[in-house]
């Protein structure tokens, strides 16, 4: 340089088989920086990293720690072994050999919820150990397989090897007492394993693998058949066909390395995949590069409007786990959790890491101070809230502990805490998901349980989990009947959203949701959950009333004689409407003079004998005070049908305050 440009360098070290760590760095723009850094890298140049221009001497910094001799350094790894494969030439015969003496093996990389850390499946990856070269890696003799015939049996005998594993894995897992870790359901978590595109037209293999299942018990939806983008689209008739009989046979199937190939989208969604995995040369690079973390983002979209399971392959580093989660990655999988791990090594990595999450999760719990504290009105009102909604005799919001299950908000007959172990909660948190019981003498698991042979006698349970800032599950949003009960699809849904209310509340100082002149909700928390409830009373079906009070001849003020009486005045009527409407699912102060309250399933005798107390309290008051700390008061109220949408606003214009209460 001068004379020749940047990517003429790149081009000619490459020629010279530079061994040079090399960091690129130019004013022109991310995305040329980018191709110029995939150029090279395709060229087989060691980029230690990119740097746009201007840079901060930290990145700089950054990147020259990462090119100290002593740095991990992949490439090198790579060198020392390309010299060895130079001097020894795979033959065919030695990985036919290998195959059937099992020299191969396989090691199980974790795949883990992008969400929560929960472990959530594994993919095995073929591994073969050379008498003389040591462990070559699967690219280098699945092509050589491929070539030769032998790709079949391999498949087999990897399969073979992984699904033995995967039953003696989730047997031990089934039965292991750690009250320390949190665990993941053994029964659910997936096993992957590679299919070559050349397997594809041999369905003897998947005869086989039919035939596998059973005989190591495994259920075909717990397996995942990875097929590359490009074996999966070579041809699309004969592709469908197949894929489409797999899937009938239970079987999931996951399209690999999505991004590198040219489906188009149409191709995809005609294909009958679950899972679309995220090639990991995007992931890798996703932290530095603003094109890579496009085309995720794009993938993950498409991914999601398909329905799909979407995994990224390749996550190094805390950043790109925190982008992947953000943009609703499903499933995350890289060296940042584990390497691919052998077989014998897998449990004492889940353990380490089932210890960790629920560590985590006490200590989220035990930041946000709540366990054993006195009930509060906020979280009060939402279990409430919970019982109208669904007409139901207990509902609570619990927040699970080591042990026990312990009530921050309650209704009904609930204990203040029950154990843990006996909790139909553990249920909701281990997985993680909401979860509904609609019988449970029905169910076999929960016929026996305390609760519901002994008082309260659950019958029915609903639960969902409630999650803290770092995404833990603390606990669980729940409702409980002593009937058995049908819980609609919507009815889930309100209860999910009723937890994420319940979620948007542990970081708020309960000061911020009050009025402290009267201590009912504020003007703030009632612009914020009246507007919540009417969503949720749509989706169940319930209609709601609207009461709007608004006290008269207020001349609220600083400190002087009126501002006094206005302050009087407002408490007394706050207290008595606190009182009267002592059943109501929401009650807030919404301006100076006016008071908001939100009945749901409004019954007319309740109401009416709401009106008549109040009516009354306010004239026993008005008779025992002065005239001039007399209440004056109208009532509006406003209704709304069971399947309606309504704005707050548009209720509060219907509630007619024209006519004076008292
Ligand atoms: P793949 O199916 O896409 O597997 C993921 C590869 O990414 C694995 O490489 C894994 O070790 C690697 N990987 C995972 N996380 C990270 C990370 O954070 N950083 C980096 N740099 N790499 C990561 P591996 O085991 O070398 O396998 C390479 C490929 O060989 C696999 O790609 C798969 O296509 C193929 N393969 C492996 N086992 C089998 C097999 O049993 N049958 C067939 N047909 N192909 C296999
Ligand atoms: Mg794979
Ligand atoms: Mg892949």
């Amino acid at each position: 340089m001068p004379e020749m440009d940047g990517v003429e360098v790149i081009a000619e070290l490459a020629r010279r088989n530079s061994q040079a760590k090399i960091i690129i760095t130019s004013g022109i723009g991310g995305r040329v920086l980018d191709a110029a850094g995939r150029t090279a890298a395709e060229r087989g140049l060691h980029i230690v990293g990119i740097l746009p221009k201007p840079f901060t001497p930290a990145s700089l910094r950054d990147l020259l720690a990462r090119c100290a001799p002593d740095a991990i350094d992949g490439k090198h790894v790579s060198d020392f072994r390309e010299a060895h494969a130079a001097n020894h030439k795979l033959a065919p015969r030695e990985l036919e050999e290998a195959i059937a003496t099992h020299a191969l093996h396989v090691c199980y990389q974790p795949k883990v919820s992008c969400k929560t850390g929960m472990l959530s499946g594994f993919e095995a990856l073929a591994r073969w150990t050379h008498p003389q070269r040591g462990i070559i890696p699967p690219d280098e003799f699945i092509p050589l397989a491929e070539t030769n015939g032998l790709i079949d049996a391999l498949t087999i005998e990897v399969m073979t090897q992984a699904m033995a594993w995967y039953r003696s894995f989730s047997t031990e897992l089934k039965y292991l007492e750690h009250p320390d870790a949190v665990l993941p359901d053994a029964d659910r978590l997936s096993l992957s394993v590679n299919i070559s595109a050349l397997s594809l037209s041999n369905t003897q293999i998947f005869d086989k693998l039919t035939l596998m299942c059973s005989e190591y018990d495994i259920e075909p939806e717990n397996l995942i058949l990875e097929l590359t983008e490009t074996s999966a689209m070579e041809d699309p008739v004969l592709s469908l066909e197949l894929l489409t009989r797999l899937r009938l046979r239970g079987f999931r199937l996951s399209i690999d390395d999505f991004g590198t190939g040219y489906s188009s989208m149409v191709q995809l969604v005609k294909l009958p995949f679950s899972e679309i995995k995220v090639d990991k040369s995007f992931v890798i690079t996703a932290r530095e590069s603003e094109e890579s973390r496009a085309v995720i983002k794009s993938i993950v979209s498409l991914g999601m409007s398909l329905g799909l399971i979407i995994t990224a392959e390749g996550i190094e580093d805390e950043d790109t786990q925190v982008f992947l989660r953000n943009i609703g990655c499903t499933l995350a999988q890289g060296y940042l959790f584990a390497h691919p791990l052998p077989g014998d090594d897998v449990m004492p990595w889940l353990m380490t890491r089932g210890a960790g999450l629920e560590h985590r999760r006490l200590r989220s719990l035990t930041t946000l101070s709540l366990l054993d504290s006195p009930s509060e009105q906020r979280f009060d009102a939402l279990i409430r809230l919970a019982n109208g909604l669904f007409d139901m005799p207990m509902s609570a919001f619990a927040l699970v502990d080591t042990e026990r299950l312990w009530f921050k908000s309650r209704t009904g007959s609930m204990p203040p805490a029950v154990l843990r172990a006996s909790s139909f909660c553990n249920y909701t948190i281990e997985r993680n998901c909401s979860s509904v019981i609609n019988d449970t003498l029905a169910e076999k698991e929960f016929a026996r349980n305390p609760l519901v042979v002994n008082a309260p006698h659950i019958r029915f349970y609903a639960g969902s989990p409630v999650h803290a800032a770092d995404d833990s599950v603390i606990g669980t949003m729940i409702l409980l009947d002593t009937r058995p009960r049908d819980f609609s699809d919507m009815e889930l849904e309100a209860l999910q959203k009723l937890a994420v209310m319940v979620e948007k509340e542990l970081y708020v100082h309960p000061d911020e949701r009050m009025d402290s002149t009267t201590r009912l909700f504020n003007h703030q928390a009632t612009e914020l959950r009246v507007p919540q409830v009417l969503e949720l009373a749509s989706l169940v079906g319930v209609p709601c009333t609207l009461h709007v009070f608004e006290v008269l001849n207020l001349e609220p003020g600083p400190n002087n004689e009126a501002g006094k009486k206005a302050h009087y005045v407002l408490t007394a009527f706050a207290r008595i409407l606190a009182e009267c409407h002592g059943d109501i699912d929401f009650l807030g102060r919404f301006d100076t003079d006016k008071f908001v309250g939100l009945l749901i399933r409004p019954n007319d005798k309740q109401e009416t004998l709401a009106r008549w107390k109040l009516t009354s309290a306010v004239l026993a008051h008005n008779q025992s005070a002065l005239p001039e700390l007399a209440i004056q008061y109208r009532l509006g109220t406003a209704h709304t049908q069971p399947d309606g949408n309504y704005h707050f606003q548009s209720l509060l214009d219907r509630a007619d305050l024209s006519r004076p209460a008292l």
